[in-house]
């Protein structure tokens, strides 16, 4: 744990804080809510108190139907009131809710690209939403915790305001040796009825754990039934084997919960119940001696027990609150993650002639956690306008060299220049936006086709539809009921129409298209299409490209063979740097070996290597 949770009371305030900037408006709301809450109750104790002592006194008719119409008026107002600020601090809820998630989000979008990446950071994330939803441990437990704190210190007010009457008529007796011991057994049992209700506490919570790994370790068991092993060879028929393995772990774990039950729960209920009898005992002792009127005695004993409750819960918020702390501590560490990379800030030159050449010198580079580089010793260089493919296994480093050059990463060694100055130096959003890239996973959102395709709010329809074309999705666009303004999936509209994968990859490549800068790089965008088909697309798209510098990726060596330069990647390097023919007439080279490992998906003719072998494939 870091070093700020030592400093536990300002964990909790410190994340009370954050969690009240959600909705400044719900806590003050929700202690009105509770006000009028607790208002009726307490109007009910005191106006039946009103109305056993006048009919025990014999008081006159009319005042006893006045006393009846007060009590319906008054709940009547009590109950509206209280409804309608239900309502409104539901409705805040809400608010605070959806501005919790959003903030969570905010922050996860925020870091850097490499820290969104990062697998401990990954994990820090997974354990607050676990927290969350299995435990009800962070943030949400924290709110239940201040609204009961909220509940606890109204009631005490409550209690307090009416108690004082009750303290007055004591305070004027005398006070005698009997009445003396009896406020001692109240206090003694009700310390002692809070003690073991913490230790009860404790008990419960390890037994309830208890029961969660038994369901675990039941699914665990179980759960290979349903595979294909257990139909092929009837494995159910080993289900009572595996239920005797079971049963002696849940016999320790019920024979646990009954030791809960007697040794936490019983000591709770008998000092609670010793602590209610002690009450009785001297307010009655007050009724019988004349210091109390009759009619008082529910009325006090309701006061008593409820400040006595009120009292004991406030110790067990405490305990809860000290439990909350480390979960709150991971919430908090969280937010408190900075971003470290480099932003720059040389201004990238707005060039017509998109003259932005790139050079890779001997840069190399690790993904957190792990122990094999990913990119060793890559030199390169992409001059405007050429076409560059990048080819080889998956895994050798082809996305890791996207990533870098877009710089989601900064390499671990050597440097990446754009026009002879490290892009480290360059204002990050300004490099950012010479690129466009259809990622492996790509995502369109649930918004009409307009927007996913300029990636704006307002969109150039002609540009739009002539890119949607271009791309092959024209077919598909004539069918859509309101062209560009049809959504895209049902999410948020049932009107939507949901596009296959290839189709959403068409409208992807649009996308990047349209965006129109210097940069256009596919990263495998056709994954899921078959050989041939990829082979098409990308060398249509090399006529759409036009005058932009391009780079295709691809594990597919055909779909690359038209391009100026090729670089075959291999364990992180690039083991060969040329043209197709170039790297074809080198038997020995990875290209060669590569190639015609390949050859027989693009031809029906057997592989014989060299081109003759493929060219029917791009007819
Ligand atoms: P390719 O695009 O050629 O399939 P990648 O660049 O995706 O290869 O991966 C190169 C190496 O880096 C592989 O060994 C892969 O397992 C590893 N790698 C890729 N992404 C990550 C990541 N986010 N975290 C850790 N290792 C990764």
């Amino acid at each position: 744990m870091s070093k700020k949770a030592s400093n536990k009371g300002s964990v909790t305030k410190r994340a009370l804080r954050l969690y009240h900037s959600y909705n400044p408006k719900y806590f003050p709301l929700f202690f009105l809510q509770t006000l009028f809450r607790n208002a009726a109750p307490d109007f009910n104790l005191w106006m039946s108190a009103e109305v056993v002592t006048a009919l025990y006194e014999g008081r006159a008719e009319r005042e006893l139907y006045l006393l009846a119409a007060v009590t319906v008026a008054g709940n009547f107002l009590l109950n509206i009131a209280g409804a309608v600020l239900k309502r409104v601090v539901d409705t805040q809820l809400e608010v605070l809710q959806y501005n919790e998630a959003a903030a969570f989000n905010r922050k996860t979008l925020s870091l850097d690209y490499d820290k969104l990446e990062n697998p401990e950071i990954r994990r820090h994330r997974r354990k607050i939403v676990e927290n969350s939803w299995i435990n009800d441990y962070g943030v949400k437990f924290l709110r239940w915790r201040v609204e009961e704190l909220i509940n606890q210190v109204v009631n005490i007010l409550f209690s307090l305001a009416l108690f004082s009457e009750m303290a007055v008529i004591i305070g004027q007796a005398p006070i005698k040796w009997m009445e003396l011991l009896i406020f001692a057994a109240i206090v003694a049992s009700m310390a002692l009825n809070i003690r073991f209700q913490s230790r009860s506490a404790r008990m419960s919570a390890e037994e309830a754990q208890g029961i969660g790994e038994m369901a675990l370790e039941e699914n665990r068991l179980y759960f290979p039934l349903s595979g294909m092993d257990s139909r092929i060879y009837s494995q159910s028929k080993l289900k009572s084997r595996l239920r005797e393995e079971l049963r002696e772990r849940h016999r320790r774990v019920f024979s646990r919960a009954a030791n809960t039950f007697i040794r936490g729960h019983i000591p709770v209920v008998f000092f609670g119940k010793l602590s209610e009898l002690s009450t009785y005992m001297i307010v009655c002792l007050y009724c019988v001696t004349g210091v109390f009127p009759v009619g008082s005695v529910i009325k006090y004993v309701g006061y008593l027990e409820r400040i006595k409750g009120s009292i004991g819960s406030l110790f067990s918020l405490n305990r809860h609150m000290k439990e909350n702390e480390p979960f709150l501590q991971t919430y908090l560490d969280y937010f408190d993650i900075n971003n470290d990379m480099y932003q720059g800030s040389l201004a990238v030159e707005k060039r017509s002639d998109k003259k932005f050449d790139i050079e890779f010198r001997n840069v190399s580079f690790k993904y957190a956690g792990q122990k094999e580089y990913a990119l060793k010793n890559i030199n390169l260089k992409v001059k405007v306008g050429e076409r560059l493919a990048v080819v080889g296994m998956n895994g050798s480093g082809k996305t890791t060299f996207i990533k870098l050059l877009c710089r989601l990463y900064d390499p671990a060694g050597g440097e990446i220049c754009m026009n002879d100055f490290n892009v480290r130096k360059y204002d990050y959003r300004q490099y950012l936006s010479l690129f466009s890239v259809v990622f492996q996973d790509y995502t369109l959102l649930s918004l009409p086709l307009g927007n996913n395709v300029a990636s704006a709010a307002e969109w150039d329809t002609v540009k739009a539809e002539r890119l949607l074309e271009e791309v092959g999705f024209g077919e598909r666009y004539a069918q859509m009921p309101g062209g560009l303004e049809t959504p895209l999936y049902k999410k948020f509209d049932q009107d939507g129409v949901n596009v296959s994968g290839g189709e959403a990859q068409k409208i992807a490549l649009a996308r990047a298209l349209y965006k129109d800068a210097p940069f256009i790089i596919l990263d495998e965008p056709t994954a899921a299409l078959d050989p041939i088909a990829e082979a098409e697309i990308y060398s249509r798209f090399d006529e759409i490209v036009g005058d932009k510098t391009a780079i295709y990726i691809s594990h597919r060596l055909s779909s690359c063979r038209f391009c100026d330069k090729i670089a075959v990647f291999d364990k992180g390097e690039i083991v060969q740097l040329g043209t197709h023919e170039e790297l074809l007439s080198d038997v020995g080279g990875k290209y060669y070996e590569l190639w015609n490992a390949q050859a027989q998906y693009y031809t029906e003719k057997q592989p014989q290597g060299g081109e003759t072998a493929v060219s029917g494939a791009f007819g």
